[in-house]
């Protein structure tokens, strides 16, 4: 069927003092509903752009849509009516910040702002919201709810803060959860927590879950796809078990390099020389060129297309692409 969310070749553009960065360069990907896409990148890799974008939350300085589209359930957000626009922006997508104590109101109880959806759009009574506060806070798992309701912010942990967003997103009913570095700011325990909690809900209310990280070993265990990102363009998308067993990207196969692995104590971890580059001078040709340990002339000159990807017999691997001139020795050496 129509996916819930798909992006068409979608371009967005900074207009700076110093030039113009391309900060998303033509990226599709699409999530249907009960199916979870994990977007990894770098910081500037265009991810967190591309879902500012879906959401119509462009930072500063104002980003510009130059070309694509942003379809949900198949019709373009970019040009329905704005009433239309706000209306799936504010009922269908919600979306989940690395932050969540800038993303609450520091002022008001955690009960209030969880009742508020309820007081707003359905006319509860304040006794009714916040019964309906307090079913949300025990849905998200936060320990003795009914005595905490009153309570603001800053008296909950990070992780609890975090349980509070998501609760704040599920009361709106939402089709699509976007999720942009959910679990950052968290400790390693409370991130798989907090993952796993995101990953029930979301397997529970067959909603779409789009998962924006910079952090491979977060997503293994929830996501069923990856897109990867590199400099505004994705670089590499497969099924997750898929990407982790066999990267067709030298890009992605530095990133699992880089992973901590349990087995593997003592071992000096792999980093990936170099930086992501400054999106107002992109490398020539690929552009992760100047960090790849593979690179050759012709990777310096042509930009590489995503490429649909094989297996050693020739046959099309489903929903695998590859960004790389060199992605069958990746795949296959
Ligand atoms: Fe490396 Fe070339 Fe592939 Fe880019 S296209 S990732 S530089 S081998
Ligand atoms: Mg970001």
């Amino acid at each position: 069927g129509t996916p819930l969310l798909e992006v068409k070749d979608l371009h967005v553009e900074f207009h700076t003092r110093d030039g113009v960065a391309k900060a998303v360069n033509g990226v599709n990907y699409s999530v249907a509903a009960g199916e979870t896409l994990a977007v990894l990148g770098e910081s500037g890799s265009g991810k967190s752009v591309t879902a500012q974008t879906i959401m119509g939350i462009l930072d500063m300085p104002p980003g510009k849509v130059t070309q694509g589209e942003i379809l949900y359930r198949g019709q373009d957000m970019l040009t329905m009516s704005n009433e239309e626009r706000r209306r799936i922006r504010g009922q269908k997508i919600a979306m989940i910040f690395q932050d969540a104590l800038s993303a609450l109101n520091p002022v008001l109880s955690v009960g209030y702002q969880l009742g508020e959806m309820f007081r707003v759009h359905q006319g509860a009574s304040r006794k009714e919201a916040k019964e309906k506060a307090i079913e949300l806070m025990d849905r998200v798992r936060i320990p003795a709810a009914r005595q905490r309701v009153n309570d603001y912010p800053h008296q909950f942990s990070g992780g609890m803060r975090q349980r509070i967003m998501i609760a704040m997103a599920l009361s709106l009913q939402p089709d699509l959860i976007i999720a942009d570095e959910p679990t950052t700011a968290l400790d390693v325990t409370v991130q798989a927590q907090v993952m796993d909690l995101l990953a029930e809900l979301q397997a529970e209310y067959n909603m779409g879950l789009i998962l924006i990280t910079h952090d491979l070993g977060v997503v293994a265990d929830v996501a069923d796809k990856i897109a990867v990102m590199y400099a505004g363009r994705i670089v590499e998308t497969a099924p997750v078990h898929e990407l982790y067993a066999n990267p067709a990207h030298p890009y992605t196969k530095g990133l699992l390099r880089s992973i901590p692995r349990l087995d593997q104590k003592g071992q000096e971890l792999y980093a990936i020389k170099g930086l992501p580059p400054n999106l107002l001078k992109v490398p020539t040709g690929c552009a992760f060129n100047p960090r790849c340990d593979v690179a050759t002339d012709l990777c310096r000159t042509e930009i590489p297309a995503l490429h649909h990807v094989t297996d050693k017999d020739g046959k099309e691997l489903t929903g695998r692409r590859s960004a790389c001139h060199l992605w069958k020795e990746t795949l296959h050496g």
